[in-house]
């Protein structure tokens, strides 16, 4: 199989650091293993995707030397994978239509005995079940306008054979590295009935990520170590769709002087700003500790 990796930007901001050093970390694997570098661009929010910040991230890219080996993906072009997966998930009874509100989840969960913990999983509250059981479950098609929700304790109990987790790789990007093993009973503590489709637009950040990286070939999973424990719900949508898990490589965060992570309104470490001021790739290269 043929080292094959991605970026997979949202267009909702500028380039900044941060972006730049996962581009350049899997650039420079892919072309180390004479492999394939792809791009995607993550515009499945259409209310925060902008055209003009794609056209911006692609010049970006372009100027830091970045090349990539074919046409990139775009996510809203892929809403019919989406549909025929979420479409596949409700036949088989995994998934629920919801319709609370963030406000409605959180007065929910707010725990009643004072200075009990409030359990927070990788997309915020852990969903408390409210809707579970309350719209019906057993028609042909899922409801349209509804959010979709996955049913953990369903998904879990649909999986044919056990989690095998999945391999973390090494900086260098090779395998084999250690093997992280997923256990249902995170899947359920931690991470419970997650949003697989969103009332607003038509799928997730999970359920799309994970169809993407399938669609592209991709066996190498280069990102930030801020989506670690979104890894489980990837692996875990990988075998209920009987897609392959790729090897994954969580890279380090590229952080501000006070030890906080760049955010995309940190327009002062955006690529634009840097090119602007006239500094070279190599510099920024340089920043990112990518001297090679
Ligand atoms: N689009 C995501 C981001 O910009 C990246 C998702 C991923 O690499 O899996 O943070």
């Amino acid at each position: 199989m043929i080292f094959t990796t991605r970026f997979a930007p949202s267009p909702t901001g500028p380039l900044h650091l941060g972006h730049a050093y996962s581009a350049l970390l899997a650039h420079d694997l892919a072309r180390a293993a004479a492999g394939r570098f792809l791009l995607r661009i993550e515009d499945i929010d259409h209310t925060r995707s902008r055209p003009e910040w794609e056209r911006q991230i692609l010049e970006d890219l372009t100027w830091l030397g970045v090349t990539w080996d074919a046409l990139p993906m775009r996510q809203s072009d892929r809403t019919q994978a989406y549909g025929a997966a979420l479409q596949e998930l409700w036949s088989r009874g995994l998934l629920y239509a919801c319709s609370c509100t963030r406000r409605d989840i959180a007065a929910a969960v707010s725990a009643p005995q004072e200075g009990a913990e409030i359990p927070h999983g990788p997309d915020g509250l852990i969903y408390p079940g409210t809707c579970r059981h309350r719209y019906p479950r057993d028609t042909a098609k899922p409801p349209d306008g509804m959010a979709l929700r996955l049913d953990m304790a369903a998904a879990l109990a649909a999986l044919a054979t056990p989690l095998a987790g999945f391999v973390e790789t090494g900086p260098d990007g090779r395998a084999p590295g250690r093997r992280i093993m997923v256990s249902g009973d995170d899947l359920t503590s931690r991470v419970g009935d997650i949003v697989l489709s969103r009332k607003d637009f038509f799928g997730s950040y999970h359920l799309s990520v994970v169809l993407d990286d399938a669609a592209q070939a991709i066996t190498h999973v280069i990102r930030g170590e801020d989506l670690f424990d979104a890894t489980q719900i990837h692996v875990l949508l990988q075998a209920l769709l009987r897609l392959e898990t790729p090897v994954y490589l969580h890279h380090r965060l590229i952080r501000d002087e006070t030890g906080r992570r760049l955010a995309k309104r940190d327009d002062a470490r955006a690529i634009a700003t840097y090119r602007a001021e006239g500094r070279r790739p190599q510099e920024i290269r340089e920043m990112v500790g990518l001297t090679a």
